[in-house]
Order: C-alpha cells, then sequence, then structure tokens
C-alpha cells in the first residue's frame, strides 16, 4: 500500500512529493498526474512569485497588500504562515538550481507586481513557471523511489467512514481501471478556468480534484471569487503576463488614453520606480474595461471588444532582456511585434480563489485527505489573488501538505479495507458503461462538446466580470439540467487505449458539478467584494458577508452554501486604498 498518494504533478504536487521523499524516505510516495508532470499548468506561469526580500520591504507589508488585496476575506494566520515562508521556499528553489533573474551586482532581480506596494516578485525572466516546474521535477528524480503513474486520471476517491483509503485511476494508455490503495491523498490538481469560455487556462484544468473531495463529501471554499485577468490576448485567451506592465506597459484605449487614470485604482506603491497606474489589483483593472465599454471607448475586434497595450516605449531591447515571451508570443498568436505595435488585450477568466477548504496544513474534512495549489482554499486569496502570490503558494503549502500527509501515513498504518476493492470494481462498471454507450439513455446522448460549450456560456452570461441575482438564478437551473444531460451524453469512442473522449466527458462532469458550486456560492453572496461584483447588490457588507461561503454537495446532489467566519490577527478590515 502507498503511504502517501499525491494527485497531481504541477508545482504543488512535486513539492508534496519531494517533502514527503526528504523527510521521511521510509513512506512510499506516488505522483498520479493525468499528464506528464512538465506539461501541467504550473509551466506556463510567467511573470513571476512574490516573496519579501528587499531591505526596504518588510513581511507585515507583504502580508498587508495581500490582506487588503483579498478585500479581506483572506484567512490572516494562513497570509501570516504564507508569506513569513515564502522566501525560504523561493531560496530553496535556488538551492534545487532555479535560475532567478540577476541585478548585475548578483543579488537576486525583483520586479514590481499589481496591488504589490514593494519591488518583491523574483521571476526567472518571464519564463518563471518552466524554471520553476523544472526545477522541482528534476529534484524528484533524484528520489528514485517516488513512484509515477504519468498518464493516469484519477476518476474518484475511495472514502469509507469518513476516511480516505486511496483512489481509482484510469491508466489512459491502457483503458486499465484500477483501485489504488493509500494511507493519505494529496489532491494538487489546479484550477478549473476551462469552466469558462475564454480562459488562459490549459485544457487540462477542469477542476477535478474539486470535483472528487466535494462528491467525497468534502466543503469546497469561496468558489464565486473568478480572477479575470486584465490582459488576455483575443481569440485564444493567451495570458500576456502583468510582467508587461510591471516593465512599463500602458493600457490604451481606443482614443489611444491611458483611461485607468480615470478609476479608483490610485499607485499601489509609495517608490517613484512603482508610480504606474496599470498596475492596480487585478479585480480593479477588469471591472474599468467594462466600464470603457460602456462608454464605448473599447476596439470591436471579432473576438470581443480590446484595448491596447502599449509596450513600443520600452524598446525591443529592453523587451528581449525582461518579457521575451510576450514578444515571442505576440508573433506566433497574434502577428505582430510588440517593440513595434500596439497589442490588442481583453480581460480573460485566469484564477480560482476558491477551492476545496483545508486548514494551515492542507486537511480537508476527510481524515487522511489533504489539498494545496490552486485546487484548494486555505486561504490566502481572499476574494482577489494578488500576481505572483500563487506560485509560492503552491510551493509553502504544497511543502506543508506533504508534511502533513506523512505524519498521517505514519501513524494510521491498518491494512486495506474492503471498500477500495469494491469502490473500484464499482468504478470500473461505471466507466465500461460510459464507455461501451450503454449508459446512454433514451435520448440518444447528446455531444459533449454542445454540452461543455453550453456550460461556459451560461457561466459568462452569468458569473462573469459583473453579476446579478436573476441571471444567477436562472444559471442555477440552466447548469442543473445540464447535469443530468451530461449523465447521459454520447461517447462514440469505445476503444481502451487513449480514450480521450471518455477522459473529456469525465472532465465535463467535474466542471459542471464545479460550475454549479461557483453560481450558488455566487447567488448566495448578496454584496460586492474583490472578483465577485453584484449589480443589484453594489456594496460591501462586513455585517453579513465578511465570510467565507462554504458549499457542501446535498444527497440530492444540489450545491448547499452555508458560511464561515474569516480568521482575522492583525489587520481589521478597512477600505481598499492604494498609495497610502
Ligand atoms: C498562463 C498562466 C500564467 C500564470 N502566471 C503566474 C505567475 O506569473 N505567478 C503566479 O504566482 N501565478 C501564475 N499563474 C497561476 C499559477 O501558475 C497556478 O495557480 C499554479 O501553477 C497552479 O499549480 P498547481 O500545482 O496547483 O496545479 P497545476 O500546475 O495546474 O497542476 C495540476 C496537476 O494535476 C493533475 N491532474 C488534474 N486532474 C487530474 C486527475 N483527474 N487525475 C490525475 N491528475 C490530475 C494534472 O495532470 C497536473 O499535473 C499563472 C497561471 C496561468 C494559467
Amino acid at each position: 500500500m502507498i503511504d502517501v498518494l499525491i494527485v497531481g504533478g504541477g508545482g504543488a504536487g512535486l513539492r508534496a512529493a519531494i517533502a514527503v521523499a526528504e523527510t521521511a524516505p521510509e513512506l512510499t510516495v506516488a505522483v498520479v498526474s493525468k499528464v506528464y508532470p512538465m506539461r501541467s499548468h504550473t509551466v506556463s506561469a510567467e511573470g513571476g512569485a512574490a516573496g519579501v526580500i528587499g531591505i526596504d520591504d518588510s513581511l507585515d507589508e507583504h502580508c498587508y497588500d495581500t490582506v487588503s488585496g483579498g478585500d479581506w476575506l483572506c484567512d490572516q494566520d494562513a497570509v501570516e504562515a504564507f508569506v513569513r515562508e515564502a522566501p525560504r521556499e523561493l531560496i530553496q528553489l535556488e538551492h534545487w538550481g532555479c535560475p532567478w533573474s540577476r541585478e548585475p551586482d548578483g543579488r537576486v532581480a525583483v520586479r514590481p507586481f499589481g496591488g504589490m506596494k514593494r519591488l518583491r516578485t523574483w521571476y526567472a525572466a518571464d519564463k518563471t513557471g518552466f524554471h520553476l516546474l523544472h526545477t522541482l521535477f528534476q529534484t524528484t528524480l533524484r528520489h528514485p523511489w517516488i513512484r509515477r503513474y504519468d498518464e493516469w486520471y484519477v476518476t474518484s476517491l475511495v472514502v469509507d467512514d469518513g476516511r480516505v483509503h486511496g483512489v481509482v485511476a484510469l491508466d489512459l494508455r491502457t483503458g486499465r481501471v484500477e483501485a489504488i490503495p493509500a494511507r493519505a491523498v494529496v489532491l494538487a490538481t489546479g484550477g478549473c478556468g476551462r469552466v469558462f469560455p475564454f480562459t488562459t487556462n490549459a485544457a487540462i484544468k477542469t477542476g477535478d480534484g474539486m470535483a472528487l473531495a466535494y462528491r467525497a463529501g468534502a466543503p469546497l471554499k469561496d468558489m464565486e471569487f473568478v480572477q479575470y485577468h486584465p490582459t488576455g490576448l483575443p481569440f485564444t485567451g493567451i495570458l500576456i503576463t502583468e510582467a508587461a506592465r510591471a516593465e512599463g506597459g500602458w493600457l490604451l484605449n481606443r482614443d489611444g488614453y491611458r483611461y485607468l487614470q480615470d478609476y479608483d485604482l490610485g499607485t499601489p506603491t509609495p517608490t517613484p520606480k512603482l508610480r504606474s497606474m496599470e498596475l492596480g489589483p487585478r479585480d480593479r483593472l477588469s471591472q474599468a474595461f467594462v466600464h470603457e465599454q460602456d462608454k464605448g471607448r473599447t476596439i470591436d475586434t471579432p473576438y470581443g471588444p480590446v484595448v491596447h497595450l502599449d509596450l513600443r516605449h520600452l524598446g525591443a531591447a529592453k523587451i528581449d532582456a525582461r518579457i521575451p515571451f510576450v514578444r515571442e508570443l505576440c508573433r506566433s498568436y497574434q502577428n505582430l511585434d510588440p517593440a513595434t505595435d500596439l497589442i490588442p488585450v481583453r480581460p480573460v477568466v485566469h484564477y480560482m480563489m476558491g477551492g476545496v477548504h483545508t486548514d494551515l496544513d492542507g486537511a480537508t474534512t476527510i481524515a487522511g485527505l489533504y489539498a494545496a495549489g490552486e485546487t484548494a482554499c486555505v486561504s490566502i486569496n481572499g476574494a482577489n489573488r494578488l500576481g505572483s502570490n500563487s506560485l509560492p503558494e503552491i510551493l509553502v503549502f504544497g511543502r506543508r501538505a506533504g508534511l502533513a500527509a506523512a505524519a498521517f501515513a505514519r501513524s494510521h498504518r491498518e491494512g486495506e479495507p474492503p471498500a477500495v476493492r469494491s469502490q473500484g470494481d464499482d468504478e470500473r462498471r461505471r466507466l465500461e458503461r460510459a464507455r461501451d454507450g450503454s449508459s446512454v439513455g433514451s435520448s440518444g446522448g447528446e455531444r459533449i462538446a454542445d454540452l461543455r460549450e453550453r456550460m461556459q456560456h451560461t457561466l459568462e452570461g452569468a458569473a462573469g466580470i459583473y453579476r446579478t441575482g436573476d441571471a444567477l438564478a436562472k444559471a442555477v437551473d440552466t447548469l442543473a439540467d445540464l447535469c443530468e444531460r451530461a449523465g447521459e451524453a454520447r461517447v462514440e469512442d469505445t476503444s481502451a487505449t487513449f480514450n480521450t473522449e471518455l477522459i473529456t466527458l469525465l472532465e465535463l462532469r467535474a466542471m459542471l458539478d464545479v460550475a454549479r458550486t461557483i453560481v450558488a456560492c455566487a447567488l448566495g453572496r448578496e454584496e460586492s467584494r474583490g472578483a465577485h461584483q453584484r449589480v443589484d447588490f453594489p456594496a460591501r457588507d462586513d455585517d453579513a458577508y465578511l465570510a467565507h461561503s462554504l458549499v457542501h454537495r446535498a444527497p440530492d446532489g444540489t450545491p448547499s452554501v452555508g458560511l464561515m467566519p474569516v480568521t482575522i490577527t492583525c489587520w481589521p478590515p478597512g477600505e481598499r486604498v492604494y498609495g497610502r
């Protein structure tokens, strides 16, 4: 039996695996991933990772920026642990070989980032995620006893009597379905941006881990908080990193005017080097775009309205030195050169602040089950994550979850319960039925792509940058209906080997479960806070809603939403003002 089984080979999963391997070499540890680990979404992170390093900076300031950026919905004890441990993790990565960019004098280079008042974002040019994940991956290779299940898709958790006992997974190469018994399980499956039609997220970000935990009885937290990033390329949704604005890029409307000066964004910093209105927090910038659109000051394109990101004044040399990937992406996907051309951009779904409810060590409400990274909500991001806080988050809490899972596995040495085999058999039969088409109902089943598109547009319409109760209430019904229809959707491919169509169906069902929680939580929160803006309740309401949304799956499959207090340690709720 495996002691610690980690679902996910991205930054959080690999960091957890290393923590177990280094501190508890007597334990067996395995990483299950639906893609080869280096293809996890972490690889695409561009801009950087925040951690206090400058002599003019302090842990307190990083905490305050994070808490106020999150509109006071962050748990402040979690933020304090995160901020304290982030620099240590980034230095640890350096020791494992991560090539952080340097100042000419050899010190680690740091850049400004949205909503951060100090320079504290470490970076490796604008390919930070690639280098970070590579460093973690090569470090796992130093521990050959970390067992890997590459291209295995986890379909369910084995839970018996309130405790996890492993997972059931499908080997994509052979189609074999196996129950893998484990003493502790860490979910590190990333986010779920794909529930929306226009996103920076890779196709694999379908919220599987959130759905696995939710179906097994663990609550999800703060699912209504969906982050739009203000600068995605139209059509593809490819991200143009905030680093482009950190290096001095401007946002211009159709009149060539830096429109952000008209909005309450301020400058997030007292130092002149950071004085740029373009570095406001992401929620405010995305909201400003909608107001520009309403005023008719955006530019229409076949792929929706856009504004322009202007990097021309930076010059080719600086662009090549600091943000070469931006130039590469613009040339390949937009057929333009940012050294001479304006880049069309529009807000794009980027990140989920919510996820599986955990404590500071990644523990969920199910014994032996942990979660870390974007799939989890610990919660340091509150109502709006600050750019560059997620990479250090996956390191800090990936490590913590790994250590806690190892401790759990050490103290629970019982053998495999019968539930592992019986739940494995049930799941095998269920998947075989889906694959051979016998689960298709009398309607003959609908196409997976049609249902997915319907789900995505429902989410965009109801749970986008601005929301209303009416639209959300309608979306609740539409999604319930889609869920039922997805239960009977058609799989035409009956082969066992790399049956990606079957996986697509399983992902759709996971996304629908997650989508229903997003909409239910958004409907329940009758206020506006951070990324959750209700047109019908425009003000923040601390009396009623300085609280997390906690959503359970009711026995009939519908989401049931409650509230849970926020932990406040040092920073009482205040107004979000920048440039203090
Ligand atoms: C384009 C882009 C740029 C970004 N830039 C930055 C940045 O500069 N700074 C920053 O702080 N943050 C950034 N972020 C956010 C950050 O990169 C992510 O939040 C973070 O990397 C998530 O890491 P993770 O380990 O939680 O998940 P991921 O890296 O997404 O890994 C998830 C893993 O789970 C596995 N998995 C999922 N479902 C299953 C299943 N059913 N069975 C088996 N395995 C499964 C996958 O195979 C994968 O290995 C960016 C995000 C994007 C999309």
